[in-house]
């Protein structure tokens, strides 16, 4: 198609006249103005288009040199990957998503004993002897179809001929687009960690035995002492009824006050290991607790008047009479504060003050606190008082008596009762020890211990009691309260002969010494109950033994005995455990 300009020269060169000249010239004219502005405009379009393109290659400049920049960064990077890699002790390597190797470093080599060539493109079971560990490939499946990743894997491996143990964490590799296109592994040998573990296992085994051991050889020594010691307070029990002088009277009462300490001094070491061990069980009985303050006033109000200290129990009223717990070990632990606020006080009073808190579900809360006016402890030992050997450096005091450890025994028994206990004190003025408590308050009165005083000693009548004891002393102590109580007494030295004894005669009761030669007394007793299996006959036995581990008592029960009496034990409590069983007032 011809342009408009070109037209008009055609129609120009056509032209006949003048006047048609002139119109085509004005046509001409316009044409061209309008051709002008068109060649304006493609020439400001030029320079821009020119502008824009000196921008794009000053850009372009820019950007080459940028990418430069970034090749040689990222060369650097790559170099100090490869270092990184190649130096680090660790075994790295890349596998794709079929678990084959992609990339792998020089440690790695090392450890597989291949070039990275003979190993790159092969899975784990072709690179390592017998490798047969099915967990580990389920972990690496995992984390391709998880995109979790998986830390410290520990696995044995075979390296040339030789086992090692490694530790390994693998995490996925993720593209652009978040797709998972492999997995990096790093491991780390930790066989010397894992025979330092062995070893510190095999020392914590042997020290764990060692410490059994030991408190099974604490145990069974204080326990072997309580025999001896039986001996030299029944025998004291028994001269203390004889006539003697004054002063043979007083050296009796050294050595009995003696021979109590030495026995305290026994049964703490004896509950502490016990403890220690974690073999010390609470007894879950309804007790009465009056009966409870009633044995600790008699106990006590007799140390104190020794000291010419005032000794009081102020009970709140509405204490419930019967509760559930464990009232020895109750006892214990106020004892414990009695026997230090006595110990620790010169002049004043010591008094016991037992409060009702609150009751919850069926519980009652009681706080017990010892009050004393004695030399008081310094504050900066207050807070390592219920520490075990804990024992406070007074200045003025010269008692030094003691283990110090009453008040650990008395945490340790308040913490396992549910309970607390704390002291407050103010040095030179006394202490308050304190501790509190929850019992199950009891809707029955339960089978109560008797403890009871001296009663009348008048014989009503006379029963026939066999006494199987190997020891001498401890047979002269049983025989002499027994007779005391009014029994008859036959004694014999081992199980075999009580079941001898037995088969003879017919004994009202049968009192039995559990470690003794030739049989003990838990066999005897457990043939004596065969015997009887298919008679009406059924002699009670009572087992008198120096075991005073939880757990005996059970197990004697079990054997058929009716009763059971640690040693040493005092005139009393043997007629209580006596009149439990036989269930008759004598
Ligand atoms: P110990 O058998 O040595 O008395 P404890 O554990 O019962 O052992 O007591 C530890 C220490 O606490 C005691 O040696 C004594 O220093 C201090 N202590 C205990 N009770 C009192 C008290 N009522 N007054 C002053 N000090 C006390």
């Amino acid at each position: 198609m011809q342009s408009r300009i070109e037209q008009l020269i055609v129609k120009l060169n056509e032209l006949t006249s003048c006047n048609d000249f002139s119109e085509c010239k004005q046509q001409f004219l316009h044409e061209l103005i309008k051709v002008k502005a068109e060649v304006e405009k493609i020439q400001f379009k030029y320079e821009r288009a020119n502008k824009e393109k000196n921008i794009l290659s000053s850009l372009l400049t820019r950007t080459s040199i940028d990418l430069k920049k970034v090749t040689e960064k990222l060369e650097i990077r790559a170099e100090e990957l490869s270092t990184l890699l190649s130096t680090i002790p660790a075994y790295v390597y890349f596998k794709d998503v079929s678990l084959k190797y992609v990339l792998v470093n020089q440690f790695f080599e090392n450890l597989v004993g291949l070039k990275s060539n003979e190993i790159i493109g092969k899975q784990v079971n072709d690179i390592f002897n017998g490798y047969s560990n099915d967990v580990y490939l389920e972990k690496e499946r995992f984390v391709i179809k998880s995109g979790d990743a998986v830390y410290n894997i520990e696995e044995e491996i075979e390296r040339k001929k030789s086992k090692r143990w490694v530790s390994t964490n693998i995490a996925p590799i993720l593209n652009t687009e978040n797709q998972i296109i492999g997995l990096i592994g790093i491991s780390w040998d930790i066989t010397e960690r894992k025979h330092n573990e062995e070893e510190l296992r095999k020392a914590k085994e042997q020290a764990e035995a060692g410490t059994f051991a030991k408190n099974e050889f604490i145990a069974s020594v204080s326990h072997e002492f309580r025999t001896p010691m039986n001996g030299i307070l029944g025998l004291s029990d028994i001269m203390q009824n004889t006539t003697l002088t004054t002063e043979q009277s007083d050296l009796l009462k050294g050595i009995t006050v003696s021979a109590e300490n030495l026995l305290v001094l026994l049964n703490d070491v004896l509950d502490f290991s016990v403890i220690e061990a974690g073999k010390m069980e609470l007894e879950f009985i309804t007790f009465n607790i009056k009966k409870v303050f009633d044995d600790i006033n008699l106990v006590t109000k007799l140390k104190a008047n020794e000291k010419s200290l005032e000794f009081l129990i102020q009970t709140d009223e509405n204490i419930p009479d019967f509760l559930i717990g464990d009232p020895v070990r109750l006892r214990q632990i106020i004892l414990n504060l009695t026997n230090n606020a006595i110990k620790f006080t010169e002049k004043g009073r010591v008094v016991l003050a037992v409060k009702y808190i609150r009751s919850e579900d069926n519980k009652a809360f009681l706080r017990f606190e010892v009050a004393d006016t004695g030399i008081g402890i310094p504050p900066k030992a207050i807070s390592s008082l219920f520490q075990v050997f804990s024992r406070v450096k007074q200045e003025k005091s010269k008692l030094i008596t003691g283990t110090g450890l009453g008040l650990s025994i008395c945490k340790k028994l308040t913490d396992m009762m549910d309970g607390t206990i704390g002291v407050e004190s103010v040095q030179g003025k006394g202490s308050l020890f304190w501790f509190e408590l929850p019992f199950i308050i009891s809707d029955s009165h339960g089978i109560e211990c008797q403890i009871t005083g001296e009663e009348s000693e008048e014989v009503s009548y006379t029963k026939l009691v066999l006494l199987a004891e190997d020891n001498p002393i401890n047979q002269k102590i049983a025989k002499y309260n027994l007779q005391k109580m009014g029994f008859e007494i036959e004694v014999v030295s081992n199980g075999e002969e009580a079941i001898q004894s037995y088969c003879k005669r017919n004994y009202d009761l049968i009192i039995m010494d559990i470690q003794m030669p030739v049989m003990n007394g838990y066999q005897a007793t457990k043939t004596i109950r065969d015997v009887e299996r298919n008679s009406a006959r059924h002699t009670p036995i009572i087992a008198l033994t120096a075991n005073a581990m939880k757990g005996d008592k059970e197990l004697y029960l079990e054997a058929g005995m009716d009763g059971y009496l640690s040693k040493p034990f005092t005139y009393d409590s043997l007629k209580s455990v006596i009149k439990n069983v036989l269930n008759e007032d004598f």
